[in-house]
């Protein structure tokens, strides 16, 4: 067990108050800050402060596979840990994506692979072989888009959207409201020609403002809001058509949110923990200047509508552990909740651990050794090392776990 120092990712739409402030470092940082990686991804590796100085956990996962990942976790994925642990801090919002099943990954994989198309090249879609399935806590209100809304619920939006350039759209869906009902509208929308969406888009935007304006709370207020803002930071985007097709969510803290294969999302504001399958495999359908590549997107996306992505931990009784629950066998995601009444707890997880304090102080113990973990910092326990505890210093503290589904 040791101390692992993340690496912090400065994307344009990160803060520059949120993981400086929990890091307890100057406030605003120099650039935006949008997630701290801690993990062993060949991207960019976490590193663990060893007696012998700072190794990348890449590498010191590497030397002693067996050791560090333990032979269970070793047979199921290999020589490598199989999830990414992250904080995210979004103040804008991040690219409408989606991510490939296992399957397609392989496929989509091999396929660039013999093209020829470099690792590194902006137009490469597939980095590696794996899925990504994904899961966020949030940390405090968290804002989203996630899977798309039941056809029926949609019609009624674009209805009360009141836009007669619309009609066409709207019949559409209403004729066919299923998943082959929103693949036919979600399709045409994404491909519109720049000309159709120049004229169409002011008239949808009109709707929004018009639908505020008559019914300040009503029920797709947030629906509205969230495609004026699109609009506003993305221009002509046909990813703000989209985002009136996805779920709106807001996630209150301790909440999380799980994506699995396909399923359309975008994160829009908030701070979180989130993990996945160690993969950089990532669709992208717009709201972004990066990479779009529609026909690969429509080949990975879910049109089952997604009734609820949300996911409520379960707490193991007695303790003051939530377990964020998934089918993904890569991760499994622990909240741990100490304070005066539950001053220490003991890791009911076993396998590679990285362990991660987003509030207050705490203490984490693992056999005679025993670090400090004040908020922002992080730990790496080996599947060989002893029994882990945790004990608060101070009033409270919230320390979040990785670990491997069990
Ligand atoms: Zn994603």
């Amino acid at each position: 067990m040791d101390i692992l120092d993340g690496v912090v990712r400065n994307y344009a739409w990160g803060s520059r108050t949120a993981l400086a402030a929990m890091r307890r470092g100057p406030v605003p940082s120099p650039y935006p800050e949008a997630e701290l990686w801690l993990g062993a991804h060949p991207a960019d590796s976490a590193h663990v402060r060893t007696d012998d100085g700072p190794a990348s956990l890449l590498e010191v996962v590497h030397a002693d596979p067996d050791k560090q990942l333990g032979l269970a976790a070793g047979e199921q994925f290999g020589d490598r840990l199989p999830y990414l642990l992250k904080l995210l801090a979004a103040d804008e919002p991040l690219s409408l994506q989606a991510h490939p099943s296992r399957a397609q990954a392989e496929e989509g994989f091999a396929r660039e692979e013999a093209a020829g198309v470099p690792l590194d090249s902006p137009v490469r879609n597939y980095k590696d072989p794996s899925h990504k399935p994904e899961l966020l806590v949030a940390l405090g209100d968290f804002e989203a888009l996630a899977g798309f809304r039941s056809p029926e619920r949609t019609v009624e939006l674009l209805t009360a959207l009141d836009v007669a350039e619309l009609a066409p759209y709207v019949a559409l869906l209403a004729g066919q409201p299923d998943s082959d009902g929103l693949r036919a509208l979600f399709t045409t929308w994404i491909t519109l020609p720049p000309q159709v969406v120049a004229d169409l888009m002011p008239r949808v935007l009109d709707g929004c403002i018009a639908l505020l304006a008559r019914e300040p709370d009503g029920p797709f207020t947030r629906e509205a809001r969230t495609a004026l803002q699109l609009a506003e930071s993305y221009p002509g985007d046909t990813g703000v058509l989209a985002s009136l097709l996805l779920n709106r969510l807001s996630l209150e803290a301790g909440q999380g949110l799980y994506l699995g294969a396909g399923n359309l999302h975008a994160y829009l504001h908030g701070v979180g923990v989130e993990i996945m399958a160690n993969s950089d495999n990532v669709l992208r359908g717009g709201l972004t200047p990066k990479h779009v590549d529609v026909p690969e997107l429509l080949r990975v996306l879910d049109f089952d509508a997604l009734e609820s992505p949300l996911v409520e931990p379960r707490q193991i009784a007695g303790t003051g552990q939530y377990v964020y629950d998934t089918p993904a066998p890569e991760f499994v995601l622990t909240r741990i909740e100490l304070d005066g009444a539950r001053p220490s707890v003991t890791s009911e997880m076993r396998g590679p651990r990285i362990l991660v304090c987003t509030e207050g102080d705490a203490q984490v113990c693992s056999g005679g050794r025993r670090l400090d973990l004040p908020q922002g910092c992080a730990a790496w326990v080996a599947a060989t090392d002893p029994v882990v505890t945790l004990d608060v210093v101070g009033d409270r503290a919230q320390v979040f776990e990785a670990s491997v589904a069990p």
